[in-house]
């Protein structure tokens, strides 16, 4: 794999670590305004969903559900939202996203203009939950052993 020295998801861990496998790791993305952010990073530099085997897919699949799975049992999102672009950073890595609709960009993606501005109080409330979500998450995956 190339460029791996310029990968930022080679370099770095991309965010606050939750829970780290030998194959993947979830972190929170500490992004301004949506606190309930996780990303499911799979170790090793690849690009493109396809460049895993069909067993690696299904293992990564599994934890990104139970990324959404803890986030819905806690947090009670109006909506988890799941993307895998990678068009910045062309590491393979799952966002996992718990938008709520009194969110700045709600309905609307968060990566497009916001419609209106963040709700603080929102956000402390989801802040609030984040150790019980990411304790929720962290049994999970134990239990799965993914
Ligand atoms: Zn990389």
């Amino acid at each position: 794999m190339s460029e791996t020295s310029a990968c930022p998801l080679c370099t770095g861990g991309g965010g606050r670590l939750v829970f780290a496998s030998k194959l993947f790791r979830v972190i929170h993305a500490e992004e301004a305004g949506f606190p309930a952010f996780y990303r499911v990073v799979w170790n090793a530099h690849v690009a493109e969903w396809s460049d895993l085997s069909a067993e690696e897919r299904a293992l990564c699949m599994e934890a990104v559900a139970e990324v959404e799975r803890a986030m819905r049992e806690t947090l009670s999102p109006t909506k988890v939202n799941l993307a895998a672009l990678g068009n910045v950073v062309p590491h393979l890595h799952w966002h996992v996203i718990g938008r709520f609709e009194d969110d700045s960009h709600f309905p609307a993606p968060i990566w497009a203009a916001p419609l209106r501005a963040r709700n603080l109080d929102r956000e402390a409330v989801s802040k609030q939950s984040l150790a019980a979500l990411e304790a929720e998450l962290v049994q999970r995956l134990r239990a799965r052993s993914l």
